[in-house]
C-alpha cells in the first residue's frame, strides 16, 4: 500500500492528473485490504472537498490541493489524531485470538511502561498452552521485568498477583482459535477479578479488514483500544488500522518488530508521513538547517529576510509539507520585508544587539528613522522573539511531525 500512495502523491506534484492519482490511490487501499465502503466514502470525500476548494479559491493549483487533501484524509481514515495511552499506574488486561501476539505484547508493554519509571508486573494468565507460562518468562527476563506466572486456576492466578505491588500490571490472557462462549465467558469472570483499567485487544496486522469483526466480536467483554501487531511484515496493516478505526475503537500501540522494544505509540499522523516520506522530517529539518546560524539574534533575524525572496528557502519548507503561498500572500510577505529591512537599518547597534531596551519611546523613534508606523516596529519585534523561539527549538530538536512544525510556525 505504501508503495502505491506514495508514488500517487508524488506523481501529483509533478503534474499528474488528479483523476489518476485518486485510482491508483483507490488501488493501492485495496490492495492493502481496506475494505470497499471505507475506500468509496474517502474518495468521494476528496472529490467534494477538492471541489469545494476550488469553488472558494479559484486561483489554488488543483494538484497540490489535491496532495493536501488526500493526505489529510488518508490520516483519518487510518485513526485520526493520536490518542495518548495515560501514563499512570494501572492495570492493563491483553485479550485476542491465538498467535496475535499477546505474550509478546505484554513484554513490551511492560517495558515501555518501565523505561518511564513505572514498575511492572507481568501476570501470565494463559494455562492452557504449558509453553505459554515459560514465553513469558522468557520475555519478561529479557526486559528485566517481574513475572507470576503459575499453573492453577487463572482466576487464582490473578488474585495472586494482584497482592504484590505494583505500579502498572499487565496480564496476558489465553486466546482461542477463533471467538467463542468459553472464551467471552472465561474472560468476562477475569474482568470481575481483575477490574483492569485498560482492556486492549491485540489484532496482527495481517488480519486485515478482519480486524474490524474481531474488535465487533469482542466488544461483548468491552474493550477500550486495540494494539495492531506484526505491522512490519504485513501488506495488510492499512486494512486493519482503518477496521478498527471504523469499529470505532481506537489504536493506542503497533508492534513493530519481534524484539522486546519494538512498539510504539500509534499515529496515523506520524504513519502518513513515513509512507510519504515527507520526511522523514528529518528530510525538513535538514532543508532548514543549513540557513541556521550559530546565534540567532536581530542580524541573523535581518540575514534570514533578505533572504526569503519569492523562491527563498520557507516557500521551499512548504511547499515540501504540501502548502503554497498564493500570490496576494507573496506580495504582501516582500512589502513587510522591505518595511523590517527599513526598521532594522534605522536601529542603533546597542539596539540589535539588546532587543529587549526597546522601549515605547526608541520605538517611535526608529518608526520616524525608517518611514514606518510604530505598529510595523512593534510587528517587526514580535515576529523578531517568534522567530527566536522557533530556531532555537529546531536547534535543540527536530519536529516530530507536520503538525508540530506548523504550531512551531504559528
Ligand atoms: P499470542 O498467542 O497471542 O500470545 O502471540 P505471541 O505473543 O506468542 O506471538 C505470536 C508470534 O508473533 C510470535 O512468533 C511473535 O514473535 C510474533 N510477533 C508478535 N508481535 C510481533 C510484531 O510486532 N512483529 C513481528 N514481526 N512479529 C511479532
Ligand atoms: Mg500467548
Amino acid at each position: 500500500m505504501l508503495e502505491g500512495i506514495r508514488r500517487a502523491l508524488e506523481g501529483l506534484l509533478r503534474g499528474k492528473e488528479v483523476e489518476e492519482a485518486i485510482k491508483e490511490i483507490q488501488k493501492a487501499l485495496i490492495l492493502a485490504d481496506v475494505d470497499i465502503r471505507t475506500v468509496k466514502e474517502l474518495t468521494e470525500k476528496v472529490k467534494s472537498r477538492i471541489f469545494e476548494e476550488r469553488r472558494r479559491q479559484p486561483g489554488i493549483d488543483p494538484k497540490r490541493l489535491a496532495y493536501k487533501i488526500i493526505v489529510e484524509e488518508l490520516v483519518e481514515v487510518l485513526g485520526g489524531r493520536a490518542r495518548p495511552f495515560p501514563l499512570i499506574p494501572q492495570k492493563i488486561m491483553l485479550v485476542g485470538l491465538y498467535g496475535s501476539g499477546k505474550t509478546t505484547t505484554a513484554a513490551k508493554l511492560g517495558r515501555w511502561f518501565a523505561k518511564r519509571g513505572f514498575s511492572v508486573l507481568l501476570v501470565g494468565l494463559d494455562v492452557h498452552r504449558p509453553a505459554a507460562g515459560e514465553q513469558l518468562k522468557q520475555l519478561a527476563s529479557q526486559g528485566g521485568l517481574r513475572v507470576v506466572v503459575g499453573e492453577e486456576n487463572p482466576l487464582e492466578i490473578a488474585e495472586r498477583a494482584l497482592q504484590e505491588e505494583a505500579d502498572v500490571y499487565i496480564f496476558d490472557t489465553a486466546g482461542r482459535s477463533s471467538v467463542d462462549r468459553e472464551l467471552m465467558e472465561e474472560l468476562l469472570e477475569l474482568k470481575k477479578i481483575i477490574i483492569p483499567d485498560k482492556t486492549l485487544l491485540v489484532v496482527p496486522a495481517d488480519a486485515g479488514k478482519v480486524a474490524g469483526r474481531e474488535a465487533e466480536a469482542f466488544k461483548e467483554v468491552g474493550i477500550d483500544g486495540v494494539i495492531v501487531t506484526r505491522l512490519d511484515g504485513s501488506g495488510k496493516a492499512g486494512g486493519a488500522l482503518a477496521a478498527c478505526h471504523r469499529a470505532g475503537v481506537p489504536v493506542y500501540f503497533v508492534g513493530t518488530g519481534e524484539k522486546i522494544d519494538d512498539i510504539e505509540p500509534f499515529d496515523a499522523e506520524r504513519l502518513v508521513s513515513r509512507i510519504l516520506g515527507i520526511p522523514d522530517m528529518g528530510k525538513l529539518a535538514e532543508k532548514i538547517k543549513p540557513e541556521m546560524p550559530e546565534r540567532f539574534d536581530i542580524n541573523a533575524f535581518h540575514r534570514q529576510l533578505l533572504s526569503l525572496s519569492a523562491s527563498g528557502p520557507l516557500e521551499e519548507i512548504l511547499s515540501l509539507v504540501g502548502i503554497k503561498l498564493g500570490v496576494e500572500e507573496l506580495r504582501g510577505a516582500k512589502e513587510r520585508i522591505k518595511k523590517y529591512d527599513a526598521i532594522y537599518k534605522s536601529m542603533t547597534k546597542q539596539e540589535r544587539a539588546h532587543p529587549e531596551i526597546i522601549n515605547e519611546s526608541r520605538i517611535r523613534r526608529i518608526a520616524r528613522g525608517s518611514g514606518t508606523r510604530p505598529e510595523d516596529v512593534r510587528a517587526f519585534l514580535r515576529d523578531y522573539w517568534r522567530a527566536k523561539k522557533l530556531f532555537d527549538k529546531l536547534r535543540r530538536k527536530r519536529p516530530r511531525n507536520i503538525r508540530q512544525l506548523m504550531g512551531w510556525l504559528r
